[in-house]
């Protein structure tokens, strides 16, 4: 079975103001009933692909062995490299799902981390081309990236089992914390006012 894209999750993906699927995230088609938008795919992609680099670019003493939940199991728990399974994921799937010139051009430009310039140099592109294909392998992997079974790429937080971040600020971890039971009797009210 493959990922409903007809979804809401979609909508809340598409780029505001996409002149092909103005906003909504899909597109219909004559053939098929409801087809993601190119905007909500690159989306995709961009998102993992943002965590694949978060995730190479710390360092590697940093990654954090945690005690996770076995899906499907009660009460079970291994022990797991998670930002490190990620990145072999990201790797391996990709490269799974494109064809080899369409790799050349993901391993060059999103894994060594080469430039339009030098891309198009040691590939024999021109820049139009180029980011064509590039459109093409973000639109082809972030589709690849939401349909994967068992466990899709994305949404992240659900691959991470709920814990896609744990590096946050103090600011934040002050607002992640449930402030204080009001005492009994008294009602809970939003604070609408400053108290000094
Ligand atoms: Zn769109």
């Amino acid at each position: 079975m493959t990922f409903d894209w007809s979804s809401s999750e979609v909508v809340g993906l598409a780029k505001e103001g996409c002149t092909h699927c103005l906003g909504m995230g899909l597109r219909s088609t004559a053939r098929v009933e409801a087809m993601p938008c190119s905007c909500v795919l690159r989306r995709i992609f961009r998102t993992c692909y943002g965590k694949f680099r978060y995730c190479a670019s710390r360092e590697k003493h940093l990654g954090k062995v945690c005690l996770e939940t076995l899906a499907g199991s009660d009460g079970n728990f291994c022990w797991g490299m998670k930002d490190e399974e990620y990145m072999a994921d990201f790797c391996l799937v990709s490269k799974r799902s494109l064809e080899t010139d369409e790799y050349r051009i993901f391993r060059l430009h999103f894994l060594l981390g080469a430039d339009w310039r030098l891309c198009c140099k040691l590939l024999k592109f021109d820049r139009g081309s180029f980011f064509h294909q590039v459109y093409r392998i973000e639109q082809k992997l972030g589709r690849v990236y939401r349909e994967l079974r068992p466990h899709a790429l994305f949404p992240l937080d659900e691959y991470f089992g709920g814990k896609v971040r744990t590096d946050f600020s103090e600011y934040y971890e002050k607002v992640r914390r449930m402030p204080p039971l009001p005492e009994r009797g008294s009602p809970l009210r939003a604070p609408l006012k400053k108290v000094a």
